[in-house]
């Protein structure tokens, strides 16, 4: 038995004609091992990135304690003589005020401005009364009040980053706030990807009786990219034994190949003779819809994914099972799971119980609520459908028929990449 078959052999229910979503997943992350190769990339072009280091500040940040508001800093046990104070000078961000404050006196300061020597308090300035360098202090002042500390938001040496986050804008920020100019990442993943089909026609030429144009490789590169992947686009290959290994070989030498087409079982037989040849691919039949055939395994280093040839059942697949599998490979330790949210079905939708079905859904207000609508025709070749969607209706491996007025589980297509 081959390596990847005995991992998922070990699996509890692992059946590969009547595989469950939950459990394709499962298994296909329990035969991948995520790449450990790191580089080096300056703060500012490290967004979509993720983490090679953990990262723990060498400084606070706010450095000194400061003000949070514009208006007059005073030491607040002089509050409780007498309410009126004497103008000092002014402290700006960036422009400290230099000299002691004495009883009886105040600063003026602005946002971000270091606290002066001496005061704890900030008076906002739209509630105090001026009268030259006078102010007068109104009651009902808290000591401490509008004051930033120094390590309010960063703490030297209490980790605020972990290997394998993933960096969004806010993480960028945050480094650059370190004043760190350069993060350790983990290298790109390089993932190849081919389309299979003797019908297949490329853009440029005229359409023959029977011929499609290749539409799954744009869709692909589309979603890979989004990803933030390295792509490799092999193009388009006939269903002929010799083409197919010569591509398959050639696209083994990356991290990932994604195929569509080939895997379904009128054409599986001579796919998985190929295969056997050049590596371990397991053939599954996965309990859902669109997406039932679908090939996973390794050919050489490379983890291949065998995707249907239908254009929906193409981005089913990506999204619930290469998506998690590549960023797993990519090294990212955070939570990346795409969220089920809750929505309320306008109208019924037929299903049965026995398959985890992806319906193309439009989430849209009525009201107060959050419903959602099918988008018309779901047949598997239908890629309009995902076209008009902005989201997926996730139909459970054991739900029946849905009525209107039912809650549904929805996956937002925005904000996935
Ligand atoms: P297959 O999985 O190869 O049996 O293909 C299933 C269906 O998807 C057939 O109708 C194919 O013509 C169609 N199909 C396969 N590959 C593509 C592609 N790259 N672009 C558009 N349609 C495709
Ligand atoms: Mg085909």
């Amino acid at each position: 038995m081959s390596g990847i078959e005995q991992i998922v052999s070990c699996l509890d229910d692992y059946d590969p004609n009547a595989l469950r979503v939950d459990k394709a997943r499962e298994a296909i992350r329990a035969c991948i091992t995520p790449i450990s190769d790191v580089e080096r990339v300056k703060t500012g072009e490290a967004v979509g990135r993720i983490l090679a280091e953990d990262i723990v500040p060498k400084i606070n940040v706010p450095a000194h304690d400061n003000s949070a508001m514009d208006g007059y800093a005073l030491r607040f046990s002089d509050l409780e003589k007498n309410n009126s104070f004497v103008e000092a000078g002014t402290a700006f961000a960036g422009r400290p005020f230099g000299g002691k404050v004495g009883p009886g006196e105040c600063v003026r300061v602005m946002t971000g401005a270091v606290m002066p020597a001496g005061t704890d308090t900030v008076v906002i300035q739209e509630v105090v009364k001026r009268d030259g360098d006078r102010i007068t202090v109104p009651p009902g002042q808290k000591q401490a009040q509008n004051v930033r500390y120094a390590g309010e938001d960063l703490k030297v040496g209490v980790a605020v980053l972990s290997n394998g986050q993933y960096l969004r804008p806010a993480e960028v920020g945050l480094i650059a706030s370190l004043g760190i100019g350069e993060v350790k990442v983990k290298r790109r993943l390089r993932v190849a990807f081919f389309s299979t089909g003797d019908e297949l026609a490329s853009i440029g030429s005229t359409l023959k009786e029977g011929e499609v144009y290749d539409s799954n490789r744009y869709t692909l590169h589309g979603m890979l990219s989004r990803l933030g992947v390295e792509v490799i686009d092999l193009g388009v290959v006939r269903d002929d034994p010799a083409a197919l290994e010569a591509a398959f070989r050639k696209a083994s030498q990356y991290d990932a190949i994604v195929t569509t087409g080939g895997v379904s079982v009128g054409e599986a037989d001579f796919v998985k003779q190929l295969m056997a040849k050049l590596g371990e691919v397991l053939f599954w039949k996965i309990a859902m819809r669109p997406g039932r055939p679908m090939a996973f395994g390794k050919i050489q280093n490379s983890y291949l994914f065998g995707l249907p040839g239908n254009p929906v059942a193409v981005m089913v697949t990506f999204y619930q099972f290469v998506r998690d599998a590549l960023l797993h490979l990519s090294g990212r330790n955070d939570d990346y799971a795409i969220p089920l949210l809750k929505a309320i079905s306008s109208e019924s939708i037929r299903k049965v119980p026995g398959r985890t079905e992806y319906q193309r859904g439009v989430l849209f207000k009525e009201g107060g609520d959050w419903k959602v609508r099918i988008t018309g025709q779901q047949g598997s070749g239908v890629l309009r459908s995902m076209s008009e969607a902005n989201c997926f209706i996730v139909l459970e491996h054991a739900r029946g028929k849905v009525e209107a007025g039912e809650p549904v589980s929805v996956q937002l297509f925005e904000g996935l990449a």
